[in-house]
Parts: structure tokens; sequence; C-alpha cells
């Protein structure tokens, strides 16, 4: 079977997350959406309201399946017997950033990561730009799922 998983924060799940993830069911037989949890790092919305916003998004799509882990990226995958890890790419700054560590990845398990390109609809959108807003009360509904609005 040939199982992906797609890491990341996902503090809050947005368009962007979603576009990538459309795109990339029709490769795999299973997609995990994984969210690491880092606890040097401060998060605007719970770990249980992040997976059921996950959750509630994809709700009748059996090939995904919505965890969270700690540790190394790799370890999960070795543990779950997951091949591939999925990125998106929005911009220059994320390639850079992206490419260390998926070549370190592959150097420290011989795990492949593949990258979507961004939709052009999407690419400006981050879960950071959606907390800002959202923070000052301003409307994000034009840039997350409709399934979250009733989380915030
Ligand atoms: P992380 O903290 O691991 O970067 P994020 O939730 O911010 O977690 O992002 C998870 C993945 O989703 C990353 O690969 C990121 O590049 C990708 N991503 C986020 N927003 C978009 C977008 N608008 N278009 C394409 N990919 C995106």
């Amino acid at each position: 079977m040939n199982k992906a998983v797609f890491p990341g924060s996902f503090d809050p799940i947005t368009l962007g997350h979603v576009d990538i993830i459309n795109r990339a069911l029709p490769l795999f037989d299973e997609l995990q959406i994984a969210i690491g949890v880092n606890v040097d790092k401060k998060y605007m919305f719970d770990i249980d309201t992040r997976m059921q916003m996950i959750k509630d998004v994809f709700k009748d799509e059996p090939k995904i399946k919505v965890v969270h882990y700690t540790g190394l990226t790799v370890d999960f995958c070795y543990q779950n017997d997951l091949s591939f890890i999925l990125r998106g790419l929005r911009n220059p700054a994320d390639f850079e950033f992206e490419k260390a560590i998926a070549q370190t990845n592959r150097k420290l398990g011989q795990i492949e990561t593949l990258f979507l390109l961004t939709g052009p609809e999407t690419s400006y959108i981050s879960s950071s730009i959606v907390r800002d807003i959202y923070r000052n009360g301003g409307d994000v509904s034009e840039l997350v799922p409709k399934e979250i609005l009733k989380f915030l």
C-alpha cells in the first residue's frame, strides 16, 4: 500500500493546505495528516481543536487519517509504514527551508519527500496570516475551509 504523511502545524488548517491535500490524494492509497507537536512552540489552537478541524473538513474522505506525533518525522514514518512525506511549496523561502529538511530526512531514513507547488489562488495563504487576521478581528472566511469557521 502506498502511504504518505503530510506533516505540519495546521494552526489552523487553511485553503492552501486543503488544495495540496486534494491534489495529492490520487497519488496515494492513504494520506495521514499528521500534526507535529513541538513542545517549544506556542500554538493558537490546541491539538484537539486542530485535529477536529481537519477531521471535519475531510469527514467524507476515507483515504485520510488525522493523527499527531512528537519527535522526528522519519521515526513517525518508520513506525507507521509511511513511504513518502508530502510538503507544499509557496515561494523560494519555502524551497530553501524544505530542501535542507528533505535532504536530511532522506539521509536519516531514506524517506522521499514529494513537493506540490501551491495553486495560484491559494499561494498567498498561510496559517500565520490567518492567525493575524483572526487575532485582530478580521474576516478569514475566504482563507480557511468553511468547516472550521465554527471553531473560530
Ligand atoms: P509547518 O509548521 O510544518 O510549516 P504548516 O501547517 O505551516 O506547518 O505547513 C504545512 C505544509 O503546508 C508545508 O509544507 C507548507 O509549505 C504547506 N503549505 C502551507 N500553506 C500553503 C499554501 N498556501 N500553498 C501550498 N502549501 C502550503
